[in-house]
């Protein structure tokens, strides 16, 4: 009964024409359905995987409404729901209207303690035609992974965190407490595919897409750059799931990370433990943290710089070439690196 990943996110908006040309132009996803008041992404070989909804009074707080998150079958739906409401939580089974709109078998619906919307799921349909990317990408790292991560910032974080370890049976990835307190929590191999940071204000952070090959991210960096007022982090490494990324400015409100490389992790042996070195080994100059936090992150990496701090990169099969080594001096320093 085990959740196994995050499987859609549904987004509200005050326009959908800003989405419709955001998110084909700029993310490379596809459209599939174009409804009067809703928008539907694909980004695989999933029917849908973003679903951008028409709200006038759009919270830009909110940008994400809901997680929907996938279990295997009817019977790890049944079993998890049971064990939400023996928690005291309630659940709602989802009328069959509003699977057919998720384009799924079955789900249920909550709220987690901060008031945001967790539908759990099984059964999403696949498309029958191959992913046509809005502009010319490699693809997206989905599969068991999921759409990516969300990022959800609160007041206080603790609460939170308890029901998606306690109740949900999420892993703790990793946490950190300066520049701000964060928890990261993963459900598959994934290192993290939900993390709360605090920060005093109860909102949706980010969406974190992974591409397969860098180079769709360095174009999306171009893209973002050529337009004033879309980039909102600068590129950058992180530390935990060592993702080389950029953060852009939604139409909704959160940004969107997309980014590169993301560490596999073993959810059956991993311990989790604390980041001490920050959130990133070098870049990410966050523009929307008040400037003396701004002043702490760069501290914490040049920290990193100073120590020389430095991961590997993590690839997958078919999206790097080993070169031989062939300078006896660099080969020398192989391991010492
Ligand atoms: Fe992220």
């Amino acid at each position: 009964m085990r959740l196994q990943a995050l499987g859609y996110v549904g987004v509200g908006a005050r326009d959908l024409g800003d989405w419709r040309s955001y998110g084909t132009r700029h993310l490379g996803l596809q459209i599939v359905d174009k409804a009067r008041n809703c928008v539907a992404f694909r980004m695989d070989d999933r029917a849908q995987r973003i679903i951008v909804e028409a709200d006038p009074g759009h919270d830009p707080d909110r940008g994400v409404k809901l997680c929907g998150w996938e279990v295997a079958d009817a019977a790890a739906l049944d079993g998890i729901a049971g064990r939400i409401e023996q928690a005291g939580i309630r659940v709602e089974r989802g009328a069959r209207a509003l699977a057919e709109e998720r384009r799924v078998e079955d789900l249920i619906v909550l709220a987690d303690p901060l008031g945001s919307r967790v539908e759990i799921f099984h059964g999403a349909e696949v498309a029958t035609e191959p992913f046509r990317p809005g502009r010319n990408i490699s693809g997206f790292r989905t599969g068991p992974l999921g759409v990516g991560h969300v990022v959800m910032t609160a007041e206080r974080i603790d609460a939170a965190v308890s029901f998606y370890c306690d109740v949900l049976g999420f892993g703790l990835s990793d946490y950190y407490d300066r520049p701000f307190r964060a928890r990261f929590l993963h459900v598959n191999g994934r290192h993290h595919s939900l993390a709360f940071i605090e920060t005093g204000r109860t909102a949706v952070h980010h969406l974190m897409l992974e591409l397969f090959s860098f180079d769709d991210v360095g174009q999306g960096l171009d893209l973002a750059l050529a337009e004033e007022g879309r980039l909102a982090v600068t590129l950058g490494r992180h530390t935990g799931d060592c993702i080389t990324s950029f953060y852009t400015h939604t139409p909704s409100g959160f940004m969107v990370e997309y980014g590169w490389g993301g560490k596999a992790i073993d959810p059956a042996t991993w311990v989790a433990a604390e980041r001490t070195i920050g959130p990133s080994l070098w870049g990410h100059e966050r523009s929307w943290l008040p400037p003396e936090k701004r002043a702490e992150t760069l501290a914490l990496r040049l920290a990193n710089a100073e120590a020389g701090e430095r991961r590997p990169v993590q690839v997958m099969e078919g999206n790097y070439e080993l070169v031989p080594g062939v300078c006896p001096w660099w080969d020398g320093l192989s391991g010492a690196r």
